[in-house]
């Protein structure tokens, strides 16, 4: 994803901003779907001047223009996935750990459930406690 605005840069509706670059240079291969405040702790240690606004804002930027995916499977925080292309995801609700779903789950709807929209696409999120927050529970009386 990197590498491809890299190449393209301007042709992808991007300029390619040294802020930007360094987003997706800290995103690019990222699993662990971060927030913004997590990308701007990563980020700012490396580039002192960029601050949290242009951070936020340099996000949705990417989001917009289709380079990131913007999630809101945490409803305390957007997170953050250069992985664009579709796929689930599993959100443990004790450590907010979100984890994608490898392959592809056969999630249709009746054409009568459909109403009169043209369905295109879905996205999933499954709720759950991830094996260590699992077991922190079975320990508790
Ligand atoms: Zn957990
Ligand atoms: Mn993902």
């Amino acid at each position: 994803m990197l590498k491809k605005l890299q190449k393209q840069g301007n042709k992808a509706g991007f300029k390619r901003t040294p802020q930007r670059l360094a987003i997706l240079e800290y995103l690019e291969g990222n699993l662990s779907h971060p927030s913004a405040e997590d990308i701007y702790r990563a980020v700012s240690r490396k580039y002192h001047s960029m601050s949290f606004a242009t951070v936020y804002n340099t996000l949705n930027t990417l989001a917009k223009g289709g380079a990131v995916r913007e999630l809101t499977i945490d409803p305390e925080r957007r997170r953050y996935d250069p992985d664009t292309s579709r796929h689930h995801h599993l959100i443990c609700v004790d450590c907010r750990k979100v984890v994608d779903i490898a392959g592809d789950i056969a999630v249709e709807i009746p054409k009568t459930m459909a109403k009169d929209f043209t369905v295109f696409g879905n996205h999933v999120e499954f709720y759950g406690h991830c094996a260590p927050c699992g077991k922190k529970k079975k320990k508790k009386p």
